[in-house]
Formats: structure tokens, sequence, C-alpha cells
């Protein structure tokens, strides 16, 4: 027993037990307030719909219990039981420790090792999100999405890892600094490729039809000031029933999205607050903000990695033996990735809370733009109610995982 060990099971075990305990801590506070609708909420959901509401929460919370104590205990098979390490020998003593092959190898492992996660995704899909008359999609359709993301992943992933091993062999132990660069760059240029080209690959984007609603649309992108082209639908309604809108790219390359769902849900005056929100991400620079603290955040962790891999020891650690400094690099990648979320879990909740605050100015810039608050806000009401979303979460579970402060926080910060 090592420390490196000693250190993954403790983490491994947290996790799953702050999880846990966020999760039951949430539902027994739901359960407190499932017996008769919350006064706030009265005037807009009836009380089927909210109960509905809570049967999804809990339905969808039971299964991210089960799923974390699966995922833990796969992890902890690959990482104790000496799974890795075999993959690694197995493919690389085929294949070759060549710059090409071992990106071959590094992509082989991590398709195998993603597997086990897959009927977790099957059952959500067909099972839960079935049940409550969300899933739209088709065992067909769900496969072709796997098929075509696993080609995409590999596509991308080969010649990237290929590139930050490129980098281990040219610039020896400052490498992390050059795969940073290389890592951050392709992030940078993911922003704009992935609504670009991405996302056309599994839905269809048009702009939005002529009539009045797109006329509505287009004054308030005249009067706030964004380009209107860049305004587009998109036919969410091929897998899901849930609504959403979002605004993705910068610059030249920005563009709205709003769900077919969305359009169909809500009135005009809704679409058009909704549409302000996402102008206000724009015209706030949040895109470019979160860049820069996922810039500052990929730095540390290359400076990690690069320090970890300046030796043998967490490798040996975790049963790489018999390799060269060298041929280590890969293990440490493999090890970080499958280890990473142990540690990045802890901090989700700063990005949330980032998030959550450009959440609040979005919501400020819309309601100013609109000149009220009452189309935005019957807008949050139908987008929650439509989707079904947990109007009371427990605070401190809100503050951890929510991206987005809850319907409740939203309306306080408007009036
Ligand atoms: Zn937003």
């Amino acid at each position: 027993m090592n420390l490196f060990i000693l250190t993954f099971i403790f983490l491994l075990l947290l996790k799953v037990i702050v999880s846990t305990v966020l999760e039951m801590t949430n539902l027994r506070f739901l359960r407190n307030h499932s017996s008769k609708i919350p006064e706030c909420f009265r005037d807009f959901i009836d009380s089927n719909s909210y109960l509905k509401s809570v049967d999804y929460t809990i339905a969808k919370s039971r299964f991210s219990i089960v799923q974390e104590f699966y995922e833990a205990t796969i992890l902890g098979f690959l990482i104790l039981g000496g799974v890795l390490p075999f993959l690694f020998n197995f493919f690389s003593e085929s294949l070759g420790y060549g710059v090409w092959s071992q990106s071959l190898v590094f992509c082989l492992i991590l398709f195998l090792i993603g597997l086990p996660s897959i009927p977790f995704d099957w059952w959500s899909t067909f099972r839960i999100e079935e049940r409550f008359g969300f899933n739209k999609s088709s065992p067909k359709l769900w496969l072709s999405d796997k098929l075509k993301s696993g080609f995409i992943a590999l596509l991308l992933g080969i010649p990237i890892v290929a590139l930050l091993l490129y980098c281990v062999r040219l610039a020896g132990s400052a490498w992390w600094i050059y795969g940073f660069v290389v890592i951050y760059l392709f992030q940078l240029v993911m922003v704009v490729v992935y609504p670009m080209f991405i996302m056309p690959v599994f839905n269809k984007l048009e702009p939005i039809e002529e009539g009045n609603l797109k006329k509505r649309l287009f004054a308030l992108s005249e009067r706030t000031g964004f380009k209107t082209k860049s305004i587009l639908v998109m036919d969410g309604s091929k897998r899901s029933g849930h609504s959403n809108a979002f605004f993705a790219g910068f610059g030249s390359f920005r563009r709205i999205v709003l769900y077919d769902t969305l359009i169909e849900q809500m009135s005009e005056s809704q679409i058009e607050a909704v549409l302000a929100h996402e102008i206000g991400h724009y015209k706030l620079g949040h895109i470019p903000k979160m860049l820069l603290l996922s810039g500052v955040m990929s730095f540390s962790l290359f400076a990690l990695l690069g320090w970890l891999s300046s030796s043998s020891l967490l490798a040996h650690s975790f049963y790489f033996t018999g390799l060269s400094l060298e041929q280590l690099i890969l293990p440490i990648f493999l090890l970080f990735l499958t280890m990473g979320g142990l540690i990045s879990y802890w901090m989700s909740p700063i990005g949330s809370a980032i998030s959550r605050r450009h959440e609040y100015e979005a919501d400020a810039f819309a309601n100013q733009a609109m000149g009220d608050s009452q189309p935005l806000m019957s807008a949050l009401r139908q987008l929650h109610t439509e989707n079904l979303s947990n109007l009371t979460p427990h605070p401190l579970y809100s503050s951890f995982y929510y991206s987005h402060p809850t319907l409740m926080e939203r309306e306080a910060a408007m009036q």
C-alpha cells in the first residue's frame, strides 16, 4: 500500500459518500415540500404537474445514486485491479510505442473503459425519460448517435493525443507548457467548430421561420445590437421533449440556438425574453470569461501533469512497471484522465457559482432590453413547468451542482 493508492481510495470513497449524502439531503428536502405546492408556485403550476415534477426528481436522483456506486466500483476495479496496465501492455505490445500507435492505444482503452456506462445511458433515455414522456428518441437513433459521437471522438482524439506525445518527445520536461498551448488552442477552435460542424451532424439547424415571431426577434436583435442571421432553430424534438436555448461561439462565429420544443411551448413574448437573455450572455462577454477561467484551470492541471510525469512514481504505484520514463507518459495520461473526476468534482462548485452569476446578469440584461421583467419571469416559469424541474432543491445541493440559480432565486433577484 503506497501513498498514491491510499489517496485514490480516500478520494473515491469521499466522492461517493458526499454525493450520496447530497442526493439524500435533497430528496428529504423535496419530500418535506411535496405534500402541498409551495405558496410562491401556486399561480402557475397545478398540483398534477407539481407532483409529476417531484416524481421525476426522485426517479432521477435514485438513478444517480445507483450510478455513482456503480461507476465508483468500476473505477476501483480499473485502477486497483490492474486493468489499465493490462490493457496498456496488451495493446502496446501489438501496436508499438510510436507516437501514433500510442495515440491509438489511448483511444482504444478509453473506448473500452467507457463501455460499462452505456447501459446507464440507455436506461436513462428509454426508462426514465420515457416514463415521464420526454423521450422521443428511438433505439435506432440512439445507436446511431453513439456511433457518430464515437467516430468524431476518434477523429479528434487520435491527432490531439499524438500532438501531446510529440510535445513530450520534442520539449522534454517542459512539454506540459506546449501541451497546455495545444489543448487550449484546441478548446478555442472547438468553441467555433462545435456549433458550426459537429452540432449539424446530430441535429438540423435552420434559420427561424418567416412570420411575426421572426419579426419580433429581429427587432429585439436590432435594438440590442446583435446580428440576426445567427438566430437558429434546432430540431431538439427529434430526441427529447425537453426545451432549451443557448448561446455558442464568439465573434462572427456566434450563434443563438432555440429548440423547436421551446418555440412550441412558449408564447412570442416569452421567446423574445429568452432570446434577450441569450443576447445578454453575448453582450456581457460570458463565453470569453468562461474560456479564460478554463484556461487558468487547464494551465494548473497541465502543471500538475508535468510534475507527475517527471518521475515514474505515480505510474509505478498503479502497477505500470518495466517501462521507460518516456513510455510511461501515456499511462500517466490514462491515470490522470480516469481519476481526474475525483478531483474536478470538488472544483465544479466554483464553476457553477460563476455560471450562476452570469445567469443573474443575463436576466438583468433581458429585463432591461424588454423594459419589463414579466415576460422573462413567465418564460422561466414555463420552462421549469414543462421540463418538470425540481422547484425546491436543497440550497446546499443547488449551490454545489446548479449552473443556473433556482426559479425562486431568479424571481427574487428580478423583483
Ligand atoms: Zn443563461
